[in-house]
C-alpha cells in the first residue's frame, strides 16, 4: 500500500491534499522525498514563525521534553508564567493570559469571557456579539457560529444565539442593541482573502465600543506574532482591546492558543480550564520562538525583509497585469488579488509545479504567509520560480 492509499483510505477525507512527501526543512525550504526542494510561502498556514528545522527552536524543545513535557495545571507550570509576561511586555499591553491549544479554542474562551462579562455587568444581560462578513474564527460550533460565512454553516446546526454579522466596520453600529455585548473582529481578514481594515475606522471603533461598556475581541490568530512587523497588529493598529486571542505563529508549530485579556479577573477558578494548555512543551517553544523574533525584529532585519517582499510583489501586480489587479495586506500577511476571469488555483498549481508553495485566502486571492526569520536569497528564489510560474500561464 502507498503512502496516499493508506491517507486515504485510512485518514478522514476532510482535506483537498496535495500528494506531496516533504521530508526534510530547512527555514524557508523543504524538500520531497525525491531530493526536490521548494521554497515555502506559505509557512504551513501562518504557523512556522521561526522556519523549518530552526535549530534554536529544536532544542528548546529537546531540552524540555527530555526533562518535563506535562504536569497539568494544578502545578505552576514555570515557562507559562513565564511566556505570560513576556507576551504582557512585548505587547505593552497590561493583560493576563490563559493558554489553550488552537485559535478555534482561544476564540471560544474569548466568547465564554464575553458572556460572562454580559452576564455580570450592566442591568440587563447581554450576550450578543457582532462579527463581521468573511471573518474566519475556527470550526468548533461557536467559533463557526462566529466566522461570518454562511455557506460555513450547513449541516451543524442548531447553532449557540446571539452572533450578529455586519457588512463591514461602519455596519458595526448598525448592529448595536442592548443585548450586544461584543465585537470580534480579525485586523486583517486572512481566510476571508486578506483584507486590512482601516485603521482610522478601527481606532473609531475602538473608543465607541470603549464608551458603550461593549467589548472589543481582536482575533489574532494569524496576525498575531510579528506576522504584521509588530508583535500584535493591535500594536500596528495602536489600540488596546479588551481580548485578543492569538495561536497560529505562537508555538513555531507546536500547537499553543492564547486569549490576553485586560480583563483580570473576568473568570474565576473552576470557570474555564484546559488540560493540555500551556503545558511545559508548547510554553517552553513558545517562549524560544519569541525571543527569536524579538531578536530579528530589533536587529532591523525583519522589517528590511518584509520591506522587500512588498516591493517585489507590486512590481509582479504591475508586471502581470493580465492576471492580477493589485498586490494587498500588511507585513507578512500579503496577496495577490486575481482578475475576474482567471482562476487563482490555476496560478498557486502552476507555482507548485515551478516548487513554490503559495496558498488561497478567499475566492479570488493569492496568498504569501512567508516563513518570518526568511532570508533574501530565500525570497529571491521563491519569486523567480513564481515568475516563472506566471510566464508559463
Ligand atoms: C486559523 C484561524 C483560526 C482557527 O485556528 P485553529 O488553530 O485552526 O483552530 C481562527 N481565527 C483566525 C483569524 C485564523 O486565521
Amino acid at each position: 500500500m502507498t503512502l496516499k492509499e493508506m491517507d486515504q483510505n485510512y485518514v478522514l477525507q476532510t482535506y483537498a491534499r496535495n500528494y506531496v512527501n516533504f521530508v526534510k526543512g530547512e527555514n524557508s525550504i523543504l524538500y520531497d522525498e525525491d531530493g526536490k526542494d521548494y521554497v515555502d510561502f506559505g509557512s504551513g498556514i501562518a504557523v512556522c514563525s521561526v522556519g523549518h528545522g530552526n535549530p534554536r527552536l529544536a532544542k528548546a524543545i529537546c531540552d524540555q521534553v527530555s526533562n518535563i513535557t506535562h504536569i497539568s495545571n494544578l502545578y505552576l507550570i514555570e515557562p507559562q508564567a513565564r511566556l505570560a509576561k513576556r507576551l504582557a511586555e512585548l505587547s505593552g499591553i497590561d493583560a493576563v493570559t490563559f493558554f489553550a491549544n488552537s485559535g478555534a479554542e482561544a476564540n471560544e474562551g474569548a466568547i465564554k469571557m464575553a458572556r460572562k462579562y454580559g452576564e455580570v455587568e450592566g442591568e440587563v444581560k447581554r450576550y450578543k456579539i457582532i462579527t463581521l462578513e468573511h471573518s474566519f474564527h475556527g470550526r468548533t460550533i461557536t467559533a463557526l457560529k462566529a466566522t461570518g460565512q454562511e455557506s460555513m454553516h450547513n449541516y451543524f446546526g442548531p447553532f449557540p444565539d446571539g452572533f450578529v454579522y455586519a457588512k463591514n466596520i461602519a455596519d458595526i453600529y448598525n448592529h448595536i442593541d442592548d443585548h450586544t455585548v461584543a465585537v470580534m473582529i480579525e485586523l486583517v481578514q486572512g481566510e476571508g482573502g486578506v483584507q486590512p481594515m482601516q485603521k482610522q475606522e478601527v481606532q473609531a471603533l475602538a473608543s465607541e465600543l470603549k464608551k458603550r461598556d461593549i467589548l472589543l475581541i481582536v482575533d489574532e490568530v494569524q496576525t498575531g506574532i510579528y506576522r504584521t512587523g509588530e508583535l500584535l497588529a493591535s500594536n500596528l493598529y495602536e489600540i488596546t482591546p479588551d481580548i485578543i486571542t492569538l495561536a497560529k505563529g505562537l508555538g513555531g508549530g507546536v500547537p499553543i492558543g492564547a486569549i490576553m485579556t485586560t480583563h483580570k479577573e473576568i473568570l474565576k477558578t473552576g470557570e474555564h480550564g484546559s488540560t493540555f494548555g500551556g503545558n511545559y512543551l508548547s510554553t517552553r517553544a513558545a517562549l524560544e520562538v519569541l525571543s527569536i523574533l524579538e531578536e530579528h525584529k530589533n536587529s532591523g532585519e525583519l522589517d528590511h525583509i518584509m520591506i522587500m517582499f512588498e516591493e517585489r510583489l507590486k512590481e509582479i501586480a504591475d508586471k502581470y497585469s493580465n492576471l492580477f489587479e493589485k498586490e494587498v495586506g500588511v507585513g507578512f500577511m500579503r496577496g495577490l488579488r486575481v482578475k475576474e476571469g482567471r482562476d487563482a488555483g490555476e496560478i498557486i498549481n502552476a507555482a507548485f509545479d515551478n516548487r513554490v508553495i503559495v496558498l488561497k485566502a478567499g475566492r479570488n486571492t493569492v496568498r504569501f504567509l512567508p516563513v518570518l526569520t526568511m532570508t533574501k536569497e530565500e525570497m529571491l528564489l521563491g519569486f523567480e520560480r513564481f515568475e516563472s510560474a506566471l510566464s508559463s500561464l
